[in-house]
Parts: structure tokens; sequence; C-alpha cells
């Protein structure tokens, strides 16, 4: 069996199939073998015992609560046809917070029923006030349609709820804005439509009561900073209409609620976070991939897991089984077993190659079992999806495979096995995809398996840091000033600025106003500052970096789609492999002048992976800690870099083909970085000779990188790095990460902030992998634009004990 071979997965031991037999199986859901039976079978497959943590979540009894006394019978009943008894006490508590005027945000587990939380208030409103209005902003449109289903099916006299998005056919848009009462979009519709055409929806606006903010937790980042100034022009042309709507916010389970929640609308929140629904005990195993037999590893590389893009191994040396290919053996067996399960993968090629690797071995054992499993497609329409979903649900189909949790549907909740194919970046998401296990009454099976990265190590040997922590905050930052002068201007076409609206935008709000006057772009007059142009200001909330670069097939010059402006290089050089909506495409020009990359299709058995080059020069500090022979730095940083070439991979193999020269401009990111410095004695002294410093710090910077969204809510593809024995800014050994947006997103500054517990992380990670000269579970980057060379895992360690030695806990 080579390494790669994913048609030759492992199914369960003999006698385990013939317990479940067709006819078990087509019985549809039916009282399994136990989630530790399952588990037991499942991990004694191997030579070596993969499952480094079990960890028992107990069962919650549900915690019923009374009807808010002004929920009228109306209500009350077209609830209880719906199936909702009586609401739990989160919901009832965040709902009479709500409907007594403050803003809220109940911050609790998948499945939790969040929405009662908002739609009681808004609905008792609706109907106990004929003018009063409501808009619901979700992050994506498959959201928004659920909710309006949801709204819709309680058949309320006068609510007259909506969607309205980029889809929304013309003709509709008007009556939506002058009759519906519950209006749903996303905040993009927001800042692209509503915001801007205020004058429009004015009777909408002077009316609204609530503003509801589902999945908050997903306004992160710079997005999140955007959005957040969304929310503050949208509160200035509520008042200004003499609006002030109580706002009411739905969040995963999150570290913090409240204060990101506050962060997020500029206002006092209160936090509802106790979870009183009822759920099933889970039995949580953490799963890491054997390592693979010295001879097969020499050969083989890190299969893709995504395809195009900055993603993927250069010169990683594969040393464990891929986390894709043990996910598809370990939906394969729980299938078998009659066990309806959800496998979450982290791309949806990756859920595309498990359903179909599962499948595969499915019908090997079994003819026709294969069938049972199905992935997400990209370009599914929402109806199939739910199609899919329902047909899980039901035990028609018993294994699924999905890209994020967001996708999903709010009723697939209650599986009996959830598989989650690499750490989902953060425990909260960990916990949202988990939270898909367990029935009321009924235990589920849990498993999450390691990918061959820092931080999946890290995690599986440290179960302390999933179980035992806290989730994670959301991290976002409205004063950066990349987000903030463009917001300033967009709310400056709407309605001039007063020196009232400064507060209203927060810090730096003055500063950036007057930048916007210094270039021109806004005109200071005694009634306030006026936009000085014609056109509106062109911002993306979801793209920084420049300018989007539109997607077009050349055939047909159809327009498939945009990419923002920092990752185009990246992802659409010439001969990059595109995919789009699951459809593969080759790009054959990037015009950067256009803005545009001109595509074909052709899906080729190759991925592609650019790599680039990168300069930094230190701007400014902001802070810094004196450690002696160590410092520590916070600042400002100027990061130059260029996409210089590219790699052709084998899909199925990883297996490199070649590497492609490319032409690309350099591009300059200012942006905030944290940085480490270390004397060249204090380095001499622990050992590291000073032709392995640069090996040291390189591999040291690598892990954490990788380690870092333990600390923040960002992906390694939020940061960069660059580490140098000397650097002329710093005249000593350093280790810079910066956030990879302009302006900074907030990663650096909270990397800073938890400095000796983020390295500290960092350290064992490395010192705790199994392999003996690095790995891409430890030292090894998948974006490492220098090949993932120089690496020294020990003087890595004690370049960082020295750190560790010499920092302030
Ligand atoms: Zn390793
Ligand atoms: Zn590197």
């Amino acid at each position: 069996m080579t390494s790669n071979d994913f048609s030759s997965a492992r199914l369960a031991p003999r006698h385990d199939l013939e317990s479940s037999s067709a006819a078990t199986v087509s019985a549809g859901p039916g009282p399994g073998p136990s989630p530790a039976d399952l588990l037991r079978r499942l991990r004694a497959r191997g030579a070596v015992d993969p499952v480094t943590h079990v960890e028992r979540v107990p069962a919650r009894v549900g915690v019923p609560a009374p009807w808010p006394s002004w929920a009228s019978a109306e209500l009350r009943a077209a609830f209880t046809q719906r199936g909702v008894v009586a609401p739990w006490q989160h919901q009832a508590e965040a709902a009479n917070l709500a409907y007594e005027g403050e803003h809220v945000v109940v911050a609790t587990g998948t499945a939790s029923g969040k929405s009662l939380a908002y739609q009681l208030p808004a609905l008792a409103t609706l109907l106990s006030d004929p003018r009063a209005t409501v808009l619901y902003l979700a992050p994506t449109k498959a959201l928004a349609a659920d909710q309006l289903r949801a709204v819709a099916a309680l058949e309320l006299e006068g609510v007259r709820p909506a969607c309205y998005d980029g889809d929304t056919p013309r003709a509709e848009r008007e009556w939506i804005r002058r009759h519906s009462r519950f209006v749903l979009t996303n905040p993009d519709m927001l800042h692209h439509g509503i915001l801007p055409g205020h004058a429009q929806w004015s009777g909408f606006l002077r009316r609204l009561a609530y503003v509801v903010i589902d999945e908050c937790h997903t306004y992160r980042g710079v997005f999140g900073s955007h959005v957040a100034h969304v929310l503050r022009r949208l509160r200035r042309q509520c008042a200004r209409f003499g609006a002030t709507p109580v706002f009411v916010l739905a969040s995963a389970t999150s570290g913090d609620p409240a204060t990101a929640a506050g962060r997020l609308t500029g206002l006092p929140v209160t936090a509802v976070t106790e979870d009183a629904s009822p759920r099933g005990g889970v039995t949580f195993a953490l799963w890491e991939p054997p390592l693979l037999p010295p001879e097969s590893s020499a050969s083989s590389s890190v299969p893709a897991q995504t395809t195009g893009g900055h993603d993927g191994a250069t010169d990683l040396i594969q040393v464990r089984r891929s986390a894709l290919r043990e996910t598809a053996d370990l939906l394969a067996d729980t299938v078998a077993e009659g066990v309806r399960t959800l496998a979450f993968v982290r791309s949806r090629k990756g859920a595309e190659v498990v359903a179909a690797s599962a499948r595969r071995s499915l019908d090997d054992a079994v003819p026709g079992l294969g069938d049972r499993v199905a992935a997400y497609r990209g370009g599914y329409l929402r109806e199939e999806r739910r199609e899919l979903e329902r047909a899980l649900l039901h035990g028609d189909l018993l294994g699924l495979a999905s890209t994020n949790a967001l996708e999903l549907g709010v009723d697939l909740v209650g599986l009996d096995a959830v598989l989650i194919c690499g750490y989902p970046g953060t425990r909260a998401s960990l916990w949202q995809q988990a939270g898909r296990a367990g029935r009321s009454g009924q235990e589920a099976l849990a498993v999450l398996v390691a990918r061959d990265d820092p931080l999946d190590t890290y995690l599986v040997h440290h179960p302390e840091a999933i179980f035992g922590a806290p989730v994670e905050a959301t991290v976002l930052d409205p004063a950066n000033p990349y987000v903030l002068a463009p917001q300033l201007a967009c709310a400056a076409v709407e309605a001039p600025l007063t020196p009232a609206d400064l507060a209203l935008f927060g810090d730096g709000a003055k500063e950036a106003v007057d930048e916007l006057v210094a270039s021109g772009a806004l005109r200071q007059r005694p009634t306030g500052w006026y936009w000085r142009h014609r056109e509106r200001p062109e911002v993306d909330l979801r793209g920084e970096g420049g300018a989007p670069i539109c997607v077009v097939e050349s055939s047909t010059g159809r327009l498939l789609g945009t990419v923002d402006g920092g990752s185009s290089h990246f992802l659409l050089h010439p001969g990059a492999v595109y995919l789009h909506q699951g459809v593969s495409y080759v790009v054959d020009d990037l015009d950067l002048v256009d803005g545009c990359a001109l595509v074909h299709t052709e899906e080729p058995d190759w991925s592609t992976h650019a790599r680039d080059v990168t300069d930094l020069s230190v701007v400014s500090v902001r802070s810094y800690v004196d450690a002696g022979p160590v410092g520590m730095f916070l600042g400002e940083v100027d990061v130059t870099s260029q996409v210089v070439s590219y790699q052709r991979r084998r899909i199925a193999t990883g297996e490199v083909i070649d590497t492609r020269p490319l032409d690309l401009p350099t591009r300059e990111l200012r942006t905030v970085a944290v940085w480490f410095t270390l004397s060249p004695q204090s380095l001499a002294r622990a050992g590291v000779q000073s032709a392995d410093v640069p090996g040291a710090l390189h591999a040291a910077e690598h892990a954490a990188i990788g380690l870092l969204p333990l600390m923040a809510t960002c992906d390694r593809w939020d940061i960069g790095g660059l580490s140098t024995a000397v650097h002329p800014d710093t005249e000593a050994p350093t280790v810079f990460v910066y956030d990879g947006h302009p302006g900074g997103a907030g990663f650096a500054e909270r990397a800073y902030g938890t400095a000796s517990s983020w390295l500290r992380a960092t350290r064992d990670a490395i010192a705790e992998c199994g392999c003996e000269t690095g790995c891409p579970s430890c030292v090894q980057s998948p974006k490492c634009g220098n090949g993932n060379s120089p690496l020294s895992k020990p003087d890595a360690i004690r370049a960082l004990d020295v750190v560790l030695a010499n920092l302030p806990a």
C-alpha cells in the first residue's frame, strides 16, 4: 500500500462488519453501538493506538422558564405550534433584557435555541406596535434564508418578513422597503445598499425597534472591524430619524462576549452565557494519525488539502498518515456500524476527497453501501443541501462530509458521531462543530483528528488547552486606521460628519478625518465635513489590501467572482489553479492594471502553490518589555513582499512536478508586528552555535505562527513572519510575527499581550513532537517562502527557553 492510496482504506475488522449488515444499516437511526464501544473498535484497528485523550462531556438537563408575561397569547400559540413548549432559562433571560431595552448578547452552544431569545422580544414588539420594524443581520445569505423560513412559519399577522440581499429581484425591493416589518439581510447589503439608500429606507429606519445580529462571533479581524463601523453608520442614520433600536446579538460560545459585542456595536451590552438547554453526553476523543514507517515517508509529500493559493506544503516530508485519509477511514467505519456521522473538513476539495474515499471503502466491503455517504458540493443549491441534511437526519444517508458549520442548516443536530478533520482554528468553532453531535437522552461520539500542524499536535497532547480553557475572545479592532478612514468616508457620503459623530466612531476618528481632509477627500465647512467627490468610495468589507480582482471566464466574459487584492498574487497568478464553487479553472492572465484575471475551465491533476520573498523594516515601537538579554516589542512595520514563483504538485500524492518563475510586482504592507530579540551571547550560552541561529529562529518563528491561533481568533493565513540572525533595525537575532492585513487586525497585539503563554505553548509543541528533526507537526510551515530551510528543531527549543527564562510571566 502506498502512503497516499485512499482506496485501500481499512474497514473495521470482519466480525464488526457482520454485526452491521445491510439490514441493520438500512433500518436507519436506531440504538447503534454506544460511543465508548464504537471508539474502542475504531482505535483497535491499527498497531498503535492513535487516541491521545478521551474526555467525557456530561449530559445536561434543560432548565425551562415560564413565557414572559409580555409575550401575547397569539405569539405563544405560534411558538407552541412549532414545537416550543416553553423557553429555556437563557432564552427567557435574554428576551426579558432585550424587551426592557437593554442591548444583550446571548452566547451559548450550538442548537441551544438562540433564535428564540431575539424572536420573542422582536416579534412581541411587532405585534403590539403595528408600526415597529426589525432588522436582522446574518453573515451569510443561507442563514438569513433559514431564519426567514423560521419566522414566516410562525404565520404572524402583519409581520411580512422578507430577505433583502443581492439576490432580491429589483421589482420586489420597493415592496420590501415599504411593507416588510422584519427585514433579513447581511452586513454587505447594509453597507452597499441600505445605508447609501437611507432616504428610501427612512420610513423603515424611523420605526426600527430591534437590530438582531446573528452569529456575531463571525465578525472578527478586519472584516469584524469594518462591520463595527457599518453598525455605527446604521446607528447614526437611525438617530437622524429619531430611532434608537435595541441590539440583540447571538454568538457561539465565546470568551468575554459582552466586550466583543460592545466593540462591535459601540454600545454597552449585557451577556447571557448560561446555557440552559438540554443535551446528550458526548465522548470526545483526540486522535493523532500514526507516524508512517520511515521508508514510505521519504518519497512522499503532504497531500494537498486544498488546491491553489498560499496553502499546501512545498518541501515538507510527510511523517504521519494524513488527517484526510484517517478521517475517510473513520467515516467508512462509523457508517459501516450504522452510525449517522457528520465529518467536518477544512476545504471543499478535502470534503469531497473524504466522502469519495469512504464511499470506495464501503463499496469494496458491501457493494452499494457507499451510496449512504455524500459530500456537500460547492454549487449545490440550498434546497439540495437541505435535502442532504434531511436524508442524514432520517438515516437514509449515514455519512456526510462538509466544510464548515455555517453552511449547515440550523436543524442538523443530534447526530450520533461528528468527525473533525483538523482543528478548526478556534475552540469556539470546535465546540460549534462538536455540538452537532448528541441528542437529548442519547450519547454521541466526537473525534478531533489532528493534522500535521504544530497547533493540532499541541492540542492533542494538551487536552487541557481544549477542555480546560475558556473559548477565545472574538478579536476585532475598530480603531484600525485602514478601516476607520474608508468607513468615515462612507459615512460622510451618507450625511456630513459632525463633531458628535467623531465620538460615535471612537478612537482615532479625529485623526482619520484630518487625514481625509488633507488628502482632499473631505472638505470642512461650518456645518461639518463633506465628501468632495461625485463617486462613492469603494470599500469592500471582506476584502483588504487593495481593490478586489475580478475573475472572468475568457471564453464567455462571465464574471465568476472576485478575490481580494491582498490574496490575488497568491491565488490568481498566471498558471494558478483556481477553484470556484467546486469547479476548477486555470488562470491565463492576471491584469493588475484593469484588476481582472482571465481564466478557463480546466481540471488538471495538480494544484498550484505560490511562493514569495519578504523584507521587513520597523517603523515605530508602541510598547516593549526589556528583559535582559531578551526584548519583546509591539510596533508598526513595513513589509515588502513579492510572489516570485509557484510550484505544481500532484493532487493525489503531493509530489512536486516543477517550480515555475513568476513576474509580479512587489507589494508593500504597513501593519502591526510583535517581535522578540535575543542577545547572541545568551544564545551561545544556551548551546546554539552561531551557524545554527538562523535555523533556530526560523523554526521558532514557524511554530510560533502555528500556535498563535491558540491565543487569538485568527488562522495562520492571517499572519506572516520573518526571522533573521541579525536585523538592521534591532541589531540582534530577531523573530517577527505580523498581521497580514494593512493597519493590523489585533492579532499581533494579542500575541504581545499573551507573549509568555504563547511562546510557552510554542516551545512545548516543538519539544513534544515525536519527530527527529522537524516536521509539519512542529517546525515546518506550509507557507514558508524559503522552502523550510534552514530549520533546527533542537536549537529552536534552546532559543525559546532563553526567551521564557527571561520574560516575565
Ligand atoms: Zn515534528
Ligand atoms: Zn519559513
